[in-house]
């Protein structure tokens, strides 16, 4: 039998994107301090600064390689899982951005192979057995194709934590998906 296959996402999953995002938002704009809980969707053009652009705040050059890993199990819970399970990372990442992804991916997750690494938006169209994200669009697409999902509770997603398997840290995460890709069986 083949490995099961599990799909993590990358941004606000296995690294801070948005923490980061903000600290230079809020370097850059001193009058306009933007916290975490304010972030209640992915279109933050309601609450950054007027000058502010969707370029300037997702596309600041290195930004995407300078991210902190998620939490200190992280790593260690991701290798255990690739042991057992196909693991794979896919990530909505803007074209520039792709190069920087994948000098994070080989800085932090180094045994993670390219071949494994997915760059793509409707993450509802690869074949995974299991999805790791914080995105809610990922996590509902994905629960309406008969996957299994495990979210990660952040501001974004309150609306919807409700039905979902939340996990907001990693520690125990590669029992969390046996216990969950073995109850299906
Ligand atoms: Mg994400």
């Amino acid at each position: 039998m083949s490995k099961k296959i599990v799909a993590i996402d990358m941004d606000d999953t296995i690294c801070h994107l948005i923490p980061k995002a903000l600290y230079y938002h809020n370097a850059q704009y001193p009058s306009l301090q933007l916290m975490m809980e304010q972030v209640t969707s992915f279109d933050l053009s309601s609450i950054w600064h007027p000058e502010c652009t969707e370029e300037a705040f997702f596309g600041r050059p290195g930004l995407y390689e300078e991210l902190d890993i998620f939490d200190e199990y992280t790593v260690e819970e991701i290798r255990k899982m690739t042991a057992k399970y196909d693991v794979i990372v896919i990530t909505a990442a803007r074209p520039a951005s792709v190069p920087e992804k994948w000098n994070w991916m080989q800085t932090h997750l180094p045994f993670i192979p390219y071949e494994n690494f997915f760059v793509a938006r409707r993450k509802y169209l690869v074949g995974f057995d299991l999805l790791i994200d914080d995105g809610p669009h990922n996590v509902t697409a994905a629960r309406e194709a008969g996957k299994k999902t495990i979210l990660i509770p952040r501001p974004w997603n309150a609306h919807i934590q409700h039905q979902y398997q939340l996990k907001n840290t990693w520690q125990g995460m590669s029992d969390l998906v046996d216990q969950m890709l073995e109850a299906e069986e």
